[in-house]
């Protein structure tokens, strides 16, 4: 029997958005710094204003939010502007868990139905899951081409143009960090992204000889990754400057004395930029060629930092946990979000580059990795200096937590462990060296155990985004 077919709508990718309309809310470059880019203090407040209150009425029909907001005492018209913003709830990754297991396979804060699924073309993306099955979210043609929009910005602030060669160290599949570099090269700038993807699908030899066949301009990736390709260079007798690579768009991470940054230009002869960013969000933030501290987008997102321990605001300057109120997702929304990421944010100020908006620091550090040792509260990403300065050690390492000792003598330890860069150099001198130096950087004890080069990789990285983690709890693992 044939099927009568002819009723069917497809919700065709191209007729899903009113470009003319999105360049308009969320423009591209050279437009975003004629526009939303420069805007004064107060027009740029209207404008969050505006979007932030349209997202707090989708939330009032949307039953993670209902729930969260009802429990505080909020009704709807309780917020009347950003100045309100503080009395909703924020929420955190476990939360989103929890609406997850009590809604599978999405999460109540993502209420789609199948119904709605036929209408739009929707794409999956995974957080990178550091621990039990990642996180799946949806997104909308609008969301997946805004996020495309952050990313060129960030390319175009760091000197990429239209014609050059972007390689794409960013594996596609799950993760979408490759895939708002692809659209931001493709779709918003004009550039040609090769996506050679993570060392794992294309061996770090290959990378470095289809930049050198191809003429790639600038890489997008993982900063440790870039350090690991001037490595592999130096190992094959491979001249990396020969590439003449204009720019690294690089997520640096913790790198903050930029120890990272300054090994790789030299080793690359090219200015290296940080970026900041996350699934749900997107690219919300991105250094210029100043190099003075990371732009935030503004018309997408609206960033706060609160206390990690009370969850009060702090203020700028103050480190605290990165909270993100996307002002552009509506399936599903972000309003709230307490990514748990350690930052600071600096005041709105007019750049040399031409931008103005508030800018952020570095990342530094996740506060859910906090261990207490001996009354003293511990943050892995402390030990990289000592790690990164050390010309023995390859930089990587990871701290494991764990109880020592039974019932009331139990108490928790921690070791850091570091790879060096070949067998020959000396395990003993390394434990010595860096246990005095950690000791005086944490202010507290941790032994130091020494592994050999890419024993730790499998440990550190989550999913093929490059995100890296650095505790390994073992008092929580059964
Ligand atoms: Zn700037």
């Amino acid at each position: 029997m044939q099927m009568d077919v002819s009723d069917t709508i497809v919700p065709y990718y191209w007729q899903s958005v009113n470009w003319q309309q999105l360049m308009d809310d969320y423009p591209p470059e050279p437009l975003y710094r004629q526009k939303n880019g420069r805007l004064g203090d107060e027009e740029i407040r209207a404008l969050q204003n505006s979007r932030f209150l349209a997202r707090v009425a989708e939330g009032w029909n949307v039953p993670f939010y209902v729930n969260r907001w009802r429990a505080v005492g909020l009704e709807p018209g309780d917020i009347r502007s950003l100045d309100d913003i503080t009395k909703i709830p924020s929420f955190t990754s476990d939360d989103l868990k929890d609406a997850i297991a009590e809604h599978p396979p999405f999460g109540s804060h993502q209420p789609m139905t199948k119904e709605d699924f036929a209408r739009t073309p929707w794409k999956i993306h995974t957080s990178g899951g550091t621990t039990g099955f990642p996180r799946m979210t949806l997104f909308d043609p609008r969301a997946l081409e805004v996020q495309g929009i952050q990313a060129a910005r960030a390319m175009w602030a760091q000197g990429s143009r239209p014609g050059d060669t972007v390689q794409i160290t960013y594996t596609m599949g799950l993760t979408n960090a490759a895939y708002c570099a692809t659209y931001a090269c493709h779709h918003w700038l004009g550039a040609i992204p090769l996506n050679t993807g993570s060392g794992l699908i294309t061996p770090s030899e290959k990378q470095l000889e289809y930049a050198l066949k191809v003429g790639t301009r600038a890489w997008f990736g993982r900063g440790e990754y870039f350090a690991r390709l001037a490595d592999v260079a130096q190992e094959i007798g491979f001249d990396l400057r020969s590439l003449k690579t204009g720019r690294l768009h690089a997520f640096l991470g913790t790198d903050t004395n930029n120890v990272l940054r300054k090994a790789l230009e030299d080793a690359w002869g090219c200015p290296v930029y940080d970026n900041y960013g996350t699934h749900e969000v997107g690219h919300i933030a991105y250094e210029c060629e100043a190099q003075d501290g990371r732009h935030v987008a503004e018309d997408t997102a609206y960033v706060e930092v609160q206390d990690v321990e009370t969850g009060k605001p702090l203020g700028f300057g103050e480190t605290g946990n990165m909270v993100i109120t996307s002002l552009y997702r509506t399936a599903p929304l972000m309003i709230r979000y307490d990514l748990r990421d350690l930052m600071k944010i600096y005041p709105r100020q007019q750049c040399s580059c031409g931008l103005c908006s508030t800018k952020l620091s570095s990342f530094l550090g996740r506060s859910d990795e906090m261990v207490k040792l001996r009354g003293t509260n511990v943050y892995p990403m402390a030990c990289q200096p000592a790690v990164r300065e050390d010309p023995r050690l390859t930089g990587e390492f990871i701290c494991v937590a764990f109880t020592e000792g039974e019932g009331l003598s139990a108490r928790t330890e921690m070791a850091v462990r570091v790879e060096r860069r070949s067998p020959e150099i000396d395990k003993a001198a390394i434990v010595a060296d860096l246990q005095a130096r950690l000791h005086k950087d944490l202010s507290v004890k941790v032994k130091v155990e020494v592994f050999e080069k890419e024993e730790l990789a499998p440990l550190i990285q989550i999913g093929s985004t490059g995100k890296t983690r650095r505790l390994l709890d073992l008092r929580t693992m059964k």
